[in-house]
């Protein structure tokens, strides 16, 4: 038993060469078939081709064999480069390598005529490697071959004979079974594209805040650590605003926590209108807010916290028939190379504290403007 699964085991891992190194999944699917198809391909032909040799059929052997070295050599180029992602070579030497082979086993009639029956390969195959568009191209490709070798006056490119019914046949079968394969991979590409857009819009919904719709907490410090890289690099300063609503449990008590959100809901709004396009809001928790200025020292960044405080107090906000001034205390902290986000953070914390002890509606740490 525990051989059995250490040999399931050593097989997933042999057909998941490679796909460690890619998130994407359309990368890891197509590195997932080259293994398994080439895997496939080379130990099929060789097996077959070492039929043939026993059977005597010596043209056969040989073209068996040929191919499974080519299927063998495009595994050996696919994980050569498996970091490069250069997966066209040796998907298009794979498919290469079974288009000539099915066309030989048509044309030749392979072992006692039943090499057309390969031939329903091909569509699945295409359609794996290529996509919808690319698959189709091949597949039809293929199938002009195919009605050529076949269907040439007195059989004059056939070593095989095959009788008119059997040719029309496989020739229909296949062009059902190509209709069929380019339905399955249209559906799954779809399927793909929707959970794509689903994981997408999920994630970004992490990163909003669901009451006011603007860049929630953990947003707002993937956005800190993205831009204090910046700073250090190019040595300037960033300033960040923690602005804290005054008095906010008086509203929610007075008006009720509906009331309250709308404050809220309407106080980003404020927010965003009063800022330049490349400085970010966020909802930092409860009724505090965070902005981040980027490129912006103490003294700017007290100009834009006055702005913004003084926008507040001008625009009392209207709810259901009443209006109520709201006001809010903001502290600032600056980071640059040498005084971290977390440092700046702390800073505009105390300032915040000094700002509501020393009475509130202000901006610390104050400055002459
Ligand atoms: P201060 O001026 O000292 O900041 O006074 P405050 O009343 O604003 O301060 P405190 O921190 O004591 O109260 C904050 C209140 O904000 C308490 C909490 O109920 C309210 N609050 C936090 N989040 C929300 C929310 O999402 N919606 C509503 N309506 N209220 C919230
Ligand atoms: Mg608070
Ligand atoms: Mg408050």
């Amino acid at each position: 038993m525990n051989s059995l699964i250490a040999m399931k085991q050593l097989l997933l891992s042999y057909l998941n060469r490679g796909t460690e190194l890619y998130d994407d999944p359309e990368k890891r699917h197509k590195i997932l078939i080259i293994n398994w198809f080439g895997t496939v391909g080379f130990s099929i032909t060789f097996i077959l081709g070492i039929n043939a040799y026993l059977e005597n059929n010596i043209s056969l052997a040989i073209t068996l064999l040929l191919s499974s070295i080519l299927f063998f050599l495009s595994l050996q180029n696919h994980w050569l480069f498996l970091k490069q992602y250069r997966f066209e070579t040796s998907s298009t030497l794979i498919q290469l390598s079974l288009i000539t082979l099915m066309l030989y086993l048509v044309y030749s009639g392979g072992s006692n005529n039943t090499g057309p029956l390969w031939v329903f390969l091909v569509p699945p195959v295409m359609m794996f490697f290529g996509g919808l568009k690319g698959g189709l191209r091949n597949t039809l490709g293929f199938i002009l071959c195919y009605c050529v070798i076949m269907f040439y006056p007195d059989d004059q490119l056939l070593q095989a004979s095959y009788s008119y019914e059997f040719k029309t046949r496989v020739l229909y079968s296949l062009m059902t079974l190509t209709f069929l394969a380019g339905y399955y991979e249209y559906s799954r590409h779809q399927s793909f594209l929707h959970v794509k857009q689903l994981s997408e819009k999920f994630e970004q919904q992490a990163r909003r805040d669901h009451l006011t719709n603007i860049p929630n907490r953990r947003a707002m410090m993937e956005q800190l650590s993205y831009e204090y890289a910046r700073v250090v690099r190019n040595n300037n300063t960033m300033s960040i605003l923690l602005i804290d609503v005054d008095y906010f449990k008086h509203v929610n008590d007075q008006y009720g926590h509906k009331y309250g959100d709308e404050v809220l809901v309407k106080l980003a709004k404020l927010f965003e209108g009063t800022l330049r396009k490349q400085d970010m809001i966020s909802r930092w928790g409860g009724e505090e807010f965070l902005i981040l200025l980027p490129l912006t020292p103490l003294n700017d960044a007290y100009e834009v916290a006055e702005k913004v405080r003084l926008t507040i107090k001008n625009h009392p906000i209207e709810y259901e028939n009443t209006t109520i001034p709201i006001t809010v205390s903001i502290g600032i902290g600056s980071a640059d190379k040498d005084h971290t986000v977390d440092s700046a953070i702390t800073r505009a914390d105390e300032h915040l504290y000094q700002a509501k002890e020393g009475g509130r509606n202000c901006v610390y740490p104050q400055m002459a403007s």
